[in-house]
This record gives structure tokens, sequence and C-alpha cells, in this order.
């Protein structure tokens, strides 16, 4: 019997229109409807029963966190039934990593959920979209994803929601998890793993967003030289719940910045350090960090460390509980 396997379509490049078969940019994304985007790639039905529904038409780059919990409630709601084996999502790229992180520790159940996209509108000669459909679902009817947590499956690439990101601007191999490697191929039509994330996702996540109209307000302010304390006071003046701080190297805070931040934790804002370098862990360092109470973002990215602790602060302000889930999820 084939597989149940649910497409909730958000919009993106993989639904991107364009007036002219060449044009790679300057297209309409999320022009495309689900059923359109389904019967331009009749080969997902011969892998699996494939039904979709619309979720959103959007460009992610404007991705919402109503949206969000749209989602996530929908996915739930959807695994409840439990007549749907797998779900597969299509996203834009732009934020398609913070969605499938937001989605591993907010959808409960053991049953694959992937997210695809594409670099190429569906107008463009040798789209990337079809094939990246279709491998989508055949990654979300595999017996093999089960318990992996979210996936994000693009370019015959399996990836984990935690670790991926999107690393170039136009190409179509974008989606890399640099340092600690992909989970699988799908090759040949058929997937493959080869690892797993170690960190707690989906069934094994404390985290309930059930009922939620809407998530704590955090924001990410990026470091660099010659910072000081105008975005971080803003942020103050702002009523913010977190601020993830994006620093250079191993969390760095500009001195000007510091004070700011400091400020922020005398208010109970919670200040996360995060890296701008893109690989590796923050880890403590000065002494003056831990006086002021900022918290290590481990090697999450900027933009994931923000969903994290928008999470974090659903479920409280105690600053041990959100640094052992840094040290969990
Ligand atoms: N801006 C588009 C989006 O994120 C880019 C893409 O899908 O590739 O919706």
């Amino acid at each position: 019997m084939k597989p149940n396997i649910k497409i909730l379509a958000t919009g993106g490049t993989i639904a991107g229109r364009a007036k002219i078969s060449t044009a790679t940019t300057g297209y309409t994304a999320g022009a495309i409807e689900i059923d359109e985007l389904l019967n331009a790639v009749p080969e997902i039905y011969e892998i699996a029963n494939v039904t979709g529904e619309q979720i959103c038409s959007i460009d992610s780059k404007d991705m919402t966190d109503e949206i969000w919990l749209k989602l996530a409630t929908r996915i739930n709601e959807i695994f409840s039934r439990g007549d749907v084996d797998g779900i597969v999502v299509t996203h834009g790229t732009d934020t398609l990593e913070e969605t499938a992180y937001f989605l591993n520790l907010t959808v409960h159940g053991d049953k694959p959920v992937v997210l695809t996209g594409a670099m190429r509108p569906a107008t463009a000669i040798s789209s990337d979209g079809a094939m990246n459909l279709l491998n989508a679902v055949r990654v979300a009817a595999n017996k093999n994803s089960v318990g992996k947590g979210v996936l994000v499956a693009l370019n015959d690439e399996i990836n984990s929601a935690r670790e991926v990101t999107k690393t170039n601007t136009l190409t179509v191999n974008t989606f890399k998890n640099f340092e600690l490697g992909l989970l699988g191929y799908v090759n040949a039509g058929t997937p493959e793993f080869y690892r797993t994330s170690t960190r707690r996702h989906t069934s094994n996540s404390e985290f309930d967003v059930t009922g939620l109209k809407k998530l704590p307000l955090v924001k990410i302010i990026y470091g660099h030289a010659g910072d000081d304390e105008i975005f971080v006071d803003a942020a103050i003046n702002a009523n913010v719940d977190g601020i993830i701080y994006a620093g250079t190297g191993n969390g760095s805070i500009h001195v000007n910045a510091e004070k700011a931040l400091a400020r922020a934790t005398a208010k109970n804002i919670v200040v996360v350090r995060s890296s701008r370098v893109g690989n590796g862990t923050v880890i403590p360092a000065e002494k003056s960090y831990a006086e002021k109470n900022f918290l290590d973002g481990d090697n999450l990215s900027p933009q994931k460390a923000r969903i994290l602790l928008q999470l974090a602060l659903t479920k409280t302000n105690n600053l041990s509980e959100i640094r052992r889930m840094f040290k969990q999820y």
C-alpha cells in the first residue's frame, strides 16, 4: 500500500512564476498554488497518495511567527488523526531553515516532516523545484526518515533542521551543514541516511505551542567593529523579551554594546551570545559576561538561537533552565 503524504504549501520560489523561461531572478515568489504545483509533478503519485493544502502564499523573506504557529498547529492536528504518514512543506529558501527548526521543536511525533523549496522559479529552464518536490515526497514516504526530526531535502541531499543553513544567494546547491555534515542523500531516487542529529526534537521536545497566538519578542543584534549601544537601547525601549547578540568570534561583544546589554539583563531581558562566524560553539568566555548573566548560544546560528529563546521564554524566565535548553536542543 502506498503511504499517505500531505503537502503543505507556503509559497516561495518553488511556486514562483517569471515572465520568461530564462529568468532566474525578478520573478514573483508564491504565485503558483498547490494544485498547479502538484499537477506539474505527476510522478509523485507513483510514490504516495498525495494531497495538498495551501497554508499561505508568501515570499519566505516575509515569514511571520503567526504563520509558524499556524503551520505547527496544522501539522500536529494532521498527525493526531493518524491517517497521514508524512508531511512535505514547500517553502521559500530564504527562511526555510528557520521554519524547519521551529517545526523541529514544536511538532510532536516521529512521522517525517520534510521541507523543500527551489532556487529557480517553476517557470525557469532546468528549474530545481520539480525534482526537489519529488525527492521530498520520497524522503517523507521513507521508513528510515521516521524519528529523525524535521528534515530539509533539496538538491539530492538530506539535512537536519537544526544544522542546515542557506549558504549561497543564487546557486541550487545552497543548503549545507558545513562542519557537521549532511544526514544523507537521495541516491537515484532512494533516500539513504548515514548519520543523525543528536539534539532533542519533535516527540522528545518539551515545547508546546498549542493555543498560542503569539511568541515572545526576541531580536537579533549583529556585532561589528565600531558597534555601540544604539540597537540594544532601542530593543530595551521596545520592551523585547530577549536579545540574541550575534557577536564576533566566540560570541564576543563590543565593550560599548556590552554596557547596554548589561542594562538589558538588569531589566530581566534574556541575552544570549551567539556568533556571526557561522561555525563552532559559543562557550563561556569573559568573566564579565557571566557577571552580567549573558547566556551562551551553543552552536546555533543567531536566527536559530532566536527561535529556541522564543520557545524557551514560552515556558520560563529562569536562566539556568534556559541554559539547560541551549545545551539540549
Ligand atoms: N525569496 C524567495 C523565498 O524565500 C527565495 C526562494 O524561495 O528561493 O521565498
